[in-house]
């Protein structure tokens, strides 16, 4: 079978070895005589996935242990209201930087929780960049600061984080978790939805500081409370089980590889094929995100005119590149080259991008 050459943004392309390895264990997980989808999420067999996939995440991410990991539902849209309702405390603000539609949301369902402000936010600049840290000021009565790191629709990616915080720091890694390696104990709690870096949709993982357990108040409904979460070690009610035994695939399939530093490295060279396809093209194409705001998984461009945009996009069709047109708040064209992209893939967006750039 011919994989195909998936740029798609979320659900994204997922590596052929978890592919394969799910395909076999589908119809029998280890000689119980059941499938995957069929084991009950009380069973052994769940509770060890369950758990190694934990382990496996605490490994790859270094992930101390005054950390909680919990594995969710709901999306990263559902951590836009989580967050506030179980952290923002009464009396005080919650700060967003805002980089980019994602954050536009998460700020949005703050405000209807709390009293969550916009702190800084590259909208009047079309969200081409991340904001400089100088420009940042927290309040220092804030319960967080709710920052973006990677916007998959615009293409920009914080490469540094704010330091000597105060309060605590929230990201949305949707988009970027695995990418690259981050530090923690600089964080309170990071979020992600699955389905970009992780595995397919479905579970959203949840990191964060067991101190900020205690924020969360037991009136709250119990599906909305982390508290309720860490202490049934996520199978409060039923977690989605294929998602989070695909979610253990991906992580092994990770750890195989040489963990977050190696794909890190992937990453740089699979994103500066296609920026040097951008940069060299002497204007045919133009990246939307300023330099040294660029990110490495969802790269952002347009050609000179409208017609050249789409006679650019159906041929990539034509020629089996899938996913490639930009989001629709954007247009353009956008690659999002997470972990699982192949090397060859990206290198043959690059070929084509050169090729068409040549005949037109
Ligand atoms: C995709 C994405 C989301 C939304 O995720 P859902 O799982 O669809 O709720 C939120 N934030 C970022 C940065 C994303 O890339």
């Amino acid at each position: 079978m011919k994989r195909a050459l998936n740029f798609n943004a979320g659900p994204a392309a997922l590596p052929e070895a978890v592919l394969a390895r799910a395909q076999k264990e589908m119809m029998n997980y280890q000689d119980s005589g059941m499938g995957i989808m069929e084991l009950s999420h009380r069973s052994k067999q769940f509770e060890a996935i369950n758990e190694r996939a934990k382990k496996l995440l605490r490994d790859l991410l270094l992930i101390p242990d005054d950390y909680e990991v919990l594995f969710l539902q709901g999306g990263a849209s559902l951590q836009f209201t989580m967050v506030p309702l179980n952290l923002l405390d009464e009396g005080t603000t919650a700060g967003y930087v805002v980089t980019g539609t994602w954050g536009e949301k998460a700020l949005k369902e703050a405000k209807k929780i709390g009293n969550a402000v916009e702190i800084a936010s590259t909208k009047s600049a079309n969200f081409k960049s991340i904001p400089n840290l100088s420009e940042i000021k927290v309040p220092s009565d804030s319960s967080y600061l709710h920052i973006t790191t990677n916007n998959t629709i615009f293409g920009t990616q914080w490469h540094n984080l704010p330091e000597d915080l105060t309060v605590p720091l929230v990201a949305d890694m949707s988009s970027d978790i695995l990418s690259r390696p981050v530090n923690l104990s600089s964080h309170g709690l990071i979020y992600a939805g699955a389905q970009k870096n992780l595995g397919p949709s479905g579970v959203t993982v949840v990191i964060l500081h067991k101190d900020l357990l205690k924020r969360s108040k037991p009136g709250l409904p119990s599906m909305l409370n982390y508290k309720v979460h860490a202490d049934s070690k996520s199978l409060y009610n039923t977690p989605p089980t294929l998602s989070v035994y695909f979610l253990m695939l991906v992580l092994e399939w990770a750890e195989s590889l040489g963990g977050v530093k190696q794909l890190e490295l992937q990453n740089k060279q699979k994103a500066a094929l296609l920026y040097d396809a951008i940069d060299s093209s002497n204007g045919f194409y133009e990246g939307h995100a300023e330099k040294g705001s660029r990110s490495l998984m969802n790269i952002t461009f347009t050609l000179n005119n409208e017609d050249l945009t789409s006679s650019f996009l159906h041929e990539a069709e034509e020629s089996g590149f899938i996913g490639l047109a930009g989001h629709r708040s954007v247009g353009g064209c956008r690659a999002s080259i997470y972990n699982a992209v192949p090397l060859e893939h990206v290198e043959k967006l690059a070929d084509f991008m050169n090729h068409f750039r040549l005949r037109n």
